[in-house]
C-alpha cells in the first residue's frame, strides 16, 4: 500500500518534479496548486502527509498548516513546508503552527524523500517492517506470520493485511473506503461489502480467546480495533 502525499505547490516546475520524485520512490502524490485545491484534496481517505509551498496565491502555506492542524480530523497529518526562506522567525511561525519539518528550496530530491521518511516515521512510530503486538496478538510483518499466545493463525493474504493495519492503527475508526484504501490499495476496484466479507473471516480467524471482540463494528462508520469492549465505550 503506497502512502499519498499531497503537493501543495503553486510553480508547476517544482510541483511536477516533486510528484515525479514521490512517485519513483513509491509514493502515491497528488496535486494542489492553490489553497482552495489543497482543502478540497484534504478529504477521506487523507493523504499520509503534505508538503506545502510557503507562499502560494491566496495566502500562506503557514495559514493553510494552522487550519489542518486545527481539525481534528486533519491535525495529525504531517506537514512539511517547502521554503525558499531560511530564516528563523518564519520557522518559528510554522512550528507555531504544527508545521513537522522544513525542507528548503532549492533541495535535492534525496534530501527530500530523507526528511518524508524520517517524518513519517516519526508520526507512526511502528515502522511496516516492525514485529507488533497488541493483547497476546503478536505479527510479524517480514516472516509473514501471526499467533495468539503463541498459537499460530491461519489467515488469508487479505485478512493478514487487514489485521496489520488494525494492529498499527488500535483505538481508531475508519470507514470501509479507508479501509479499502489502507488495505486493498488505491487502485483497485472493490465493492464496500467485500471489507465486511473480510471483516467476517478476521474475527473467525483470530477467535478462540475473545480476540474477535477486538474488531468492532460501529454503526454507521465502519470498523475499530480496541481493546476496550464496546458496552464500556459506550457507557464512558
Ligand atoms: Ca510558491
Amino acid at each position: 500500500m503506497s502512502r499519498k502525499i499531497l503537493v501543495v505547490e503553486d510553480e508547476a516546475p517544482i510541483r511536477e518534479m516533486i510528484s515525479f520524485v514521490l512517485e519513483q520512490n513509491g509514493f502515491n502524490a497528488i496535486e494542489a496548486n492553490d489553497i482552495e485545491q489543497a482543502l478540497d484534496k484534504v478529504q477521506e481517505p487523507y493523504p499520509d502527509l503534505i508538503l506545502l509551498d510557503w507562499m502560494l496565491p491566496g495566502g500562506t502555506g503557514v495559514s493553510l498548516a494552522k487550519k489542518l492542524k486545527q481539525n481534528e480530523y486533519t491535525r495529525n497529518i504531517p506537514v512539511i513546508m517547502l521554503t525558499a526562506r531560511s530564516d528563523e522567525d518564519d520557522k518559528v511561525k510554522g512550528f507555531e503552527a504544527g508545521v513537522d519539518d522544513y525542507v528548503t528550496k532549492p533541495f535535492s530530491p534525496k534530501e527530500l524523500i530523507a526528511r518524508i521518511k524520517a517524518v513519517i516515521r516519526r508520526v507512526s512510530p511502528t515502522s511496516l517492517e516492525e514485529e507488533v503486538e497488541f493483547h497476546g496478538l503478536k505479527l510479524d510483518p517480514v516472516a509473514h506470520r501471526a499467533a495468539i499466545n503463541g498459537n499460530s493463525l491461519e489467515l488469508g493474504p487479505t485478512e493478514f493485511r487487514l489485521l496489520h493495519f488494525f494492529m498499527t492503527h488500535t483505538e481508531r475508526v475508519y470507514s470501509r473506503e479507508q479501509l479499502l484504501d489502507n488495505v486493498w490499495g488505491t487502485n483497485i476496484y472493490v465493492e464496500d461489502r467485500t471489507v465486511d466479507v473480510h471483516i467476517r473471516r478476521l474475527r473467525k480467524a483470530i477467535s478462540g480467546e475473545g480476540h474477535e471482540e477486538f474488531v468492532q463494528t460501529v454503526r454507521g462508520a465502519g470498523y475499530r480495533f480496541s481493546s476496550k469492549l464496546k458496552k464500556q465505550s459506550a457507557l464512558s
